[in-house]
């Protein structure tokens, strides 16, 4: 008995390598037919960067601006997120690895904020990816083991970003170095206007009141630059989101600290600061951006725009 089943195993061993072998050819046959198309779509890419210059991807809406504004007239610049969704758990479609093979390169936060990075991985073999928050100084997550990635939030973090594109544009394309600085000396210059601006305004708020809460604690970098603290129900979007234990959590703490007013962003749920909102009695005092930039119409549609009306919402609510 003991004979014929090694035999039997041996047959099944012997005919899933006969599968495997097949398999594998089949592999080969598709990756020859990819990568005879992969040499037409570069040649295109080669055609297309001799005629508009640079074809920039990005992961969402704020880098997109940033980058933007650096790169002006010289390129076109497009974002896989849509305005509204969060970059976090984004799931890509067909037409997102598209875009990111398209690209002459893909350009994401990095800190692992983009959680899909491995689908466009599987997906997009010829792009480059290059992290654009290389050299920021990393605020830990809870339990500290991951970092979090909301360093543009932060108007001095968005400063070193301009820095990070700027230089990778010009390694791209040398012959584009004095536009990209230009733009981005007048954009840096903006920023650190902004920069100055925030500290300003933020003094108006007593300093005991000034804490941030929202849904998601994405204020960590802004609240370490500009004196805050910060909580959310929830530490990251990629984390448990919203269990009553959190959400009690958050009213008390509203309660103790007698805070003035509490906040939400536009990519959440907001179901759960309208929560802690009528439990408290503490009203919510704006819509505040975070994972995106707004919508046309919402005068927040660039990163600049987006960070005034951040801390204008912040000063009005903390001052009540
Ligand atoms: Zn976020």
């Amino acid at each position: 008995m003991k004979k014929k089943g090694w035999i039997w195993l041996s047959m099944v061993v012997a005919f899933s390598l006969l599968l495997a072998a097949c398999g594998s050819e089949e592999t080969v046959q598709e990756d020859e037919t990819g990568t005879n198309e992969d040499n037409g779509s570069s040649e295109e890419v080669v055609q297309d960067e001799n005629e508009e210059g640079l074809t920039i991807t990005t992961s969402f809406s704020i880098l997109g601006d940033i980058i933007s504004q650096v790169i002006g007239d010289r390129g076109t610049v497009e974002y896989i997120v849509p305005i509204g969704e969060e970059p976090h758990e984004y799931e890509p479609v067909p037409s997102d690895f598209q875009k990111v093979s398209d690209a002459d390169v893909f350009y994401v936060n990095g800190l692992d904020l983009e959680e899909w990075l491995e689908s466009i991985l599987t997906n997009v073999t010829e792009t480059e990816i290059v992290a654009i928050s290389d050299g920021v100084t990393a605020i830990p997550l809870e339990g500290g083991e991951e970092d979090d990635p909301h360093a543009w939030l932060s108007a001095k973090n968005a400063i070193l970003y301009v820095d990070n594109i700027v230089e990778d544009l010009i390694k791209r394309d040398p012959d584009g170095e004095s536009v990209y600085r230009e733009n981005a000396d007048a954009y840096i210059t903006q920023l650190e206007e902004l920069d100055a601006w925030i500290e300003e305004e933020v003094v108006e708020i007593p300093e005991e009141k000034r804490v941030i809460v929202v849904s998601e604690n994405a204020f960590k970098y802004f609240g370490a630059d500009y004196g805050f603290e910060t909580e959310g129900v929830w530490d990251i979007n990629s984390h448990a989101e919203g269990t009553p234990q959190q959400v009690s959590r958050i009213i008390d703490l509203v309660n103790d600290l007698e805070l003035p007013a509490v906040f939400v962003e536009t990519t959440v749920n907001q179901d759960f600061m309208k929560q802690v909102s009528n439990e408290t009695n503490v009203p919510i005092a704006g819509e505040v951006y975070t994972d995106a930039v707004g919508l046309e119409g919402s005068g927040a549609e660039t990163y600049l725009e987006m960070m005034e009306h951040n801390v204008n919402v912040f000063v009005e609510g903390l001052t009540q």
